[in-house]
């Protein structure tokens, strides 16, 4: 694997885990599968209880993991625990799914007729480099859970904290070969992942390009697959609203994880009249962020992952009107500033493409009808926001707006235990929530004569 290196500084890390070549992944997913009946008839309730094993172990271990995504993908330490103690929570989550993987008893004549809920196999689940804990674990804790093994490709830039969560499940009693992960690059792992019959589902998390060809991919064998995409979310500023706390609260919904964040509010549009008092309170909380080294407790922003993306992100600034920018530290490592653009033309590049990175763009409009046009003027449909005290039009736009994850009056959008995924080219099928579960499964219908 070519060399890891510290986004805050620049530096080689000295951990840097081997590339697994098309023989390697053909024989940990050979290992999966063959892991899998003995996981499969684990008893429920012991399943449950090894996944209850590992949330402990994760949870034990959760100040190493942070520590690990701090150094190794440039998250603000704050975040990291955060997304460790996700991990944990999807697994407990998801433990109390084994006892609950019911089917259902349908009225029929002659007979009895039951539904099952049956694991696929083995699971592929391909993970990006922008949450590399929680987006494993959206996968593996409910697919683990309804009895498949797991075959998980971390991305490139980032394996570090999925190879030792994959220990700490050993650890925690799971047995060899349940839980696998194989580090290496996405055109040779990933792509076994679609094309090898053992595997009978993908769940693809990353770009829109890439998870296109995992759909075309899948089609030849009707593999099943979950995708989670790209995104260019909309935050809704009607005039009606606490403009303070909105213009407030809009530089976190879009610089957090340096803007690296699929759920990204990267489009702020504001209603004509409350234009210039949002952004003149926009400028102050944005230069008031705080872009400081992640490691440092008081950091909200750090780096960018790795050069490539800073210069992807940097290009989109070229032509567009920079209104103004926040801080960001001089010398090495993958800094840019949170930067404000202001957009009168929905043709550019930096209003219309994802960009990944600390750059939000703002623009007015008149009224609820403009405002959902604009919003849905998108090939994406992840998530957005809408800032308003009418809990009529509050209900209105969140149903008219073309997105899975929409918030109103704040910006959270993903919590474990409510559905997550996006409308459009942002994805296919949903993560997360009571019903993950049974995206691992196939449901079995059984008529029994009387
Ligand atoms: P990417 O699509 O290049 O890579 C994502 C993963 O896919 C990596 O593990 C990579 O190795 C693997 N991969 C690459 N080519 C592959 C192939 N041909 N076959 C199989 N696997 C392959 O994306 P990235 O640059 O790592 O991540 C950034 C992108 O991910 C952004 O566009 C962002 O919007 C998107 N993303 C979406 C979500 C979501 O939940 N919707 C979450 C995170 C990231």
């Amino acid at each position: 694997m070519s060399t890891l290196i510290n986004p805050t500084t620049g530096l080689e890390l000295d951990a840097s885990p081997d590339s697994a070549s098309l023989e390697d992944a053909d024989a940990v997913i050979a290992r999966a599968h063959d892991t899998f009946p003995a996981w499969r008839d684990v008893a429920p309730g012991e399943r449950a209880r090894l996944l209850r094993a590992f949330a402990a172990v994760v949870d034990e271990h959760l100040e190493e993991l942070a520590q690990l995504e701090v150094l190794n993908a440039g998250h603000t330490i704050g975040n990291a625990r955060w997304e460790a103690g996700n991990v944990r929570d999807c697994l407990n989550y998801y433990s109390a799914a084994p006892e609950r993987l019911f089917g259902r008893q349908i009225p029929v004549a002659g007979g009895t007729d039951v539904t099952f809920h049956e694991p696929l196999g083995v699971v592929g689940i391909i993970v990006p480099w922008n949450f590399p804990m929680p987006i494993a674990a959206w996968g593996f804790a409910p697919a683990l859970a309804a009895g498949n093994t797991v075959v998980l490709k971390p991305a490139e830039l980032t394996p570090l904290t999925a190879i030792r969560i994959a220990e700490l499940a050993l650890e925690a009693g799971l047995p060899e070969g349940v839980l696998n992960v194989i580090p290496g690059k996405g055109s040779v792992v990933g792509e076994r992942f679609v094309t090898h019959p053992l595997v009978r589902k993908v769940c693809f998390t990353g770009s829109t390009t890439v998870g296109k060809q995992i759909m075309a991919g899948c089609a030849d064998q009707v593999k099943r697959v979950t995708l989670e995409l790209g995104g260019k979310s909309a935050n809704i500023v009607f005039a009606d609203t606490d403009v303070a706390a909105a213009a407030a609260s809009a530089p976190y919904a879009v610089f957090d994880n340096a803007g690296q964040d699929c759920c990204a509010r990267s489009r702020i549009l504001v209603q004509r009249s409350a234009y210039d008092e949002f952004v003149g309170r926009l400028e102050t909380a944005v230069k008031t962020l705080r872009v400081l080294d992640p490691a440092d407790e008081r950091s909200e922003m750090g780096p960018l992952v790795s050069a490539g993306q800073r210069d992807s992100v940097q290009a989109y600034l070229d032509g567009a009107t920079v209104a103004f920018t926040g801080s960001a530290p001089d010398g090495p490592g993958w800094w840019l500033p949170p930067t404000v653009v202001e957009s009168t033309d929905t043709s550019e590049p930096v209003w219309r493409e994802e960009v990944f990175g600390p750059v939000v763009a703002v623009m007015a409009f008149d009224d609820e009808d403009e405002a959902v046009a604009l919003a849905n003027d998108t090939e994406y449909g992840l998530s957005g926001s809408i800032f308003t005290a009418d809990v009529g039009r509050a209900l209105r736009v969140a149903r008219r707006v073309e997105a899975g994850n929409l918030s109103v009056n704040s910006h959270s959008s993903v919590r474990y235990w409510t559905p997550f995924g996006g409308y459009k080219q942002s994805g296919l099928g949903r993560e997360l929530g009571p019903d993950a579960p049974h995206a691992f499964t196939e449901e079995k219908n059984v008529f029994i004569a009387h």
